[in-house]
């Protein structure tokens, strides 16, 4: 009965010859077709377990036809097919459809891994959804459990402890607790201890009505409101560039315009994309308090920071239109919403919006072009918009909508102050480890007049090199081609590129050297160098070190919330997003590497980061510095950040980018090779680059030679790339369809891919 969800199908064949065509997780960007047995019609959009090889996996039904092209002795049947999954509309194949087709990947890769992976193992499909189970301790089951367990048996006396402390528990986190759990509470129940209900949990409720004034509104701005009447005004396809200053209150537009969309229909859904997981519980609280007229159901989070059955059942409410508000990563851009009304991306500029490995699509412009697919509104908001962003808005392809002052009455942008790290040398004044006098002492003022100061350092570990000064030596990793960060609480060397780790020497391995000296600073130091210099403040590290366990970043932000810490040192982790009411001093070590990269983003780049770490002081109306150090006082970033000029830095880019031939105005794709040796890559990517040659659409597009990547071994796999380049994005698609083919044929390398519009060059 519980077991409804899979539906086995009856095998008489040759009945009505139908056949489907099925997407799966595979590299080859073909459909796969097979037999439909069953006498239940099959449609489009339904997950099916089929057998491929010797396995059976899950697909999704794209097409139904009447005959196929594969022999009747060679086709083979449809194993079953998830019932309990409505069928994904025709829209969702079309957007999975689109990105697979721009992204250059089979349509399965791109389908199968956007689903939660509990839907992509059929023998889960029957305790997914429907109908939920939930399980119920009898007294019975509370006298006799106890007795009957065996004493070591402790992975099931945690089951019956879970069961005795809460109303019901169900299927999902019981299993949670272990794999059998549920086969274990099948069996209790026959024992007479335990109850099962069962709960249909792919009804949906009547959508309930949303009123939005249960809570007081802060009366917004004239631009605000200007921003908010635009979006709910809007009619079809409109993108919108919320270009708001930090503190503008971005978050209030998105609020009040998702309210308006959302009261004007009963059932529309709305899409937010975050950047960052950290930054998603800030957004759902503010949604939760401001939507509390909505059952809690109604708003859920996408990201891949929950619980898989927690995903799933999340994904599963916004996919049944139950969820009216899906709060998410970038993955969340690829969810089923049936009943999308409006996208909003939140620091759109933000360069997680791309993924990274696998399909190497950008969450940004996936839902613009979901937004034009369904012809809606979709907000992408940033203090710092991306220069492909600040762009198209200059075209008038997108509306621009402006917040130029700060929402909170009375909090103005925080003054920017450069400090010469060299004049500060030629006059000898005092600095501790890298930490210039005058931040030592406005860090000092604020800690005495109990406000709160950042500190930003893009680096974590505690030095980035470990060197030798006698000969030279610097430790470097076994694997890769990179120096190793020394990482001192943890008392390891450390890869960042493969994990790597070994302890740290004593001496010199290479002379015998007892002085070996870290060089160079990150965070971990500079909160060691603080806590000595800057006596009595507590001053708390935020990193992806001190938050790897699961929730601590949540945990570490509450405490800055809560006032508990005076300094907060961290990597571009505290740069983004969140509103710190109590910080009225950000101090900002090492920006200027980033200054002279390769990276023709990089600037941009910085230029966005040092934005928004500014724009966490003086929030709340507390006067906000902002204090720079540097050795390059005079370059054009720095005086275009101490005057808060978006629009000056922009524009100026942006005629650079064209007089450069560079991003917006050249469309780029990458493809990536790894091979045991360099020389493998590198010949790869030349017969690539040959090949590409004889494609005739490849004549309006430019090859550029294969270069090795900056660290070219990573874990004993050499890298390089190739990139090509072209002013018609629709020259640069075609020859990447034609070259696809052909890149598959040639061979003498690990791996290799595609990556269309890259970030990273
Ligand atoms: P942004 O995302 O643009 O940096 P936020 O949305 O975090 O800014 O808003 C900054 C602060 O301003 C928040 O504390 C918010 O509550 C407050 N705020 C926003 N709009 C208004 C308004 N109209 N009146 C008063 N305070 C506001
Ligand atoms: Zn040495
Ligand atoms: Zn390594």
């Amino acid at each position: 009965m519980r077991r409804s969800g899979v539906r086995q199908l009856p095998r008489f064949s040759d009945v009505s010859a139908l056949f489907v065509r099925v997407a799966l997780d595979h590299p080859l960007p073909t459909l796969f077709d097979y037999r439909w047995d069953s006498p239940i019609p099959p449609s489009v959009g339904t997950l099916v377990s089929v057998p491929f090889g010797r396995r059976h996996i899950v697909g999704l039904i794209c097409e139904v036809v009447a005959h196929s092209e594969v022999p009747a002795e060679r086709i083979r049947a449809v194993d079953n097919f998830c019932g309990a999954c409505p069928a994904l509309s025709a829209e969702w194949i079309r957007l999975v459809t689109f990105a697979a087709d721009y992204y250059q990947r089979g349509i399965g890769e791109v389908a199968l891994p956007a689903l939660p992976q509990a839907l992509r193992d059929a023998s889960r499909w029957s305790r997914l959804f429907a109908p939920e189970s939930r399980y119920r301790l009898l007294p019975a089951g509370r006298d006799a459990l106890p007795r009957e367990l065996p004493a070591r048996a402790s992975a099931l006396r945690r089951l019956a402890d879970a069961l005795a402390e809460v109303e019901f528990l169900v299927a999902a986190d019981a299993r949670a607790l272990h794999p059998k759990a549920v086969a274990t509470l099948d069996a209790w129940c026959e024992q007479g201890w335990v109850a099962l209900d069962i709960i249909d949990a792919a009804h949906v409720p009547a959508p309930q009505p949303t009123s939005i004034e249960a809570v007081r509104l802060p009366t917004l701005t004239d631009e605000q409101a200007d921003a908010v009447d635009a979006i709910r005004g809007a009619q079809g396809f409109a993108p919108f560039l919320l270009h708001g200053v930090t503190g503008s209150g971005k978050t209030e537009v998105y609020l009040r315009a998702l309210a308006a969309i959302l009261e004007s229909r009963p059932d529309a859904q709305a899409l937010v994309l975050v950047p960052e997981i950290n930054l998603t519980p800030q957004f759902e609280a503010a949604f939760r308090a401001r939507f509390a007229a909505l059952d809690a159901t109604a708003i859920v989070t996408l990201h891949s920071g929950l619980a898989e059955g927690e995903r799933a059942r999340h994904w599963f409410a916004a996919h049944t239109g139950r969820a009216r508000i899906v709060l998410g990563t970038r993955l969340a851009v690829l969810a089923s919403l049936p009943k999308l009304a409006v996208i909003v991306v939140d620091e759109e500029h933000d360069p997680a919006y791309k993924q990274q490995e696998g399909l190497r699509y950008s969450a940004r412009d996936l839902a613009i072009y979901r937004a034009k697919q369904h012809g809606l509104p979709v907000v992408l908001g940033s203090a710092t918009p991306s220069l492909e962003s600040w762009w198209q808005a200059d075209q008038g392809r997108y509306t621009k909508l402006t917040l130029s002052r700060r929402a909170v009455a009375d909090a103005v942008l925080p003054t920017v102050r450069l400090i010469d790290l060299e004049e500060e040398r030629r006059r000898g004044r005092a600095s501790v480890e890298g930490l210039s006098g005058p931040l030592l002492a406005a860090l000092r003022a604020r800690v005495e007049r109990g406000e709160q100061s950042l500190v930003f350092l893009n680096r974590r570990g505690y030095a980035p090199q470990l060197a030798c000064d006698s000969c030279g030596w610097v430790a470097g990793c076994p694997r890769c081609s990179a120096y190793v960060v020394l990482h001192k609480q943890e008392r390891t060397l450390r890869c960042h590129h493969c994990g790597w780790e070994a302890r740290i020497p004593r001496s010199c391995p290479e002379c015998g050297n007892v002085d070996i000296a870290p060089m160079g600073r990150g965070t971990q130091r500079v909160e060691e160098t603080l806590a000595s210099a800057v006596p009595g403040a507590r001053i708390l590290r935020i990193d992806a070190d001190s938050t790897r366990r699961k929730g601590s970043a949540q945990a570490l932000f509450s405490d800055v919330h809560a006032g508990e810490v005076d300094i907060l040192v961290g990597t571009q982790m505290i740069a983004k997003g969140h509103d710190f009411q109590r910080v009225s001093l950000v101090g900002v070590l090492n920006a200027d590497t980033a200054l002279f990269s390769h990276d023709f983003r990089a600037s941009e780049r910085l230029f966005a980061q040092l934005m928004q770490v500014s724009g966490r002081a003086g929030r709340s109306g507390l006067p906000g510095e902002v204090l720079v150090q540097t050795r390059y006082p005079r370059h054009a970033l720095y005086h275009a950040l101490a005057r808060h000029d978006y629009v000056g830095f922009a524009n100026s880019q942006i005629a650079e980018r064209r007089d450069a031939h560079l991003p917006p105005f050249i469309y780029q794709a990458l493809l990536r090779a790894e091979g045991r040796t360099l020389e493998a890559a590198l010949d790869f990517l030349q017969q690539a680059g040959e090949a590409l040659k004889t494609i005739p659409a490849a004549e309006r597009v430019t090859v550029y030679d294969a270069v090795p990547l900056t660290i070219v071994k990573v874990m004993h796999v050499h890298r390089a790339q190739l990139l090509i380049e072209s002013a018609s994005r629709g020259a640069l698609q075609a020859t990447l369809h034609a070259w696809q083919p052909m890149l598959r044929s040639l061979k003498g390398v690990l791996r290799w891919n595609v990556e269309v519009d890259p970030l990273d060059i």
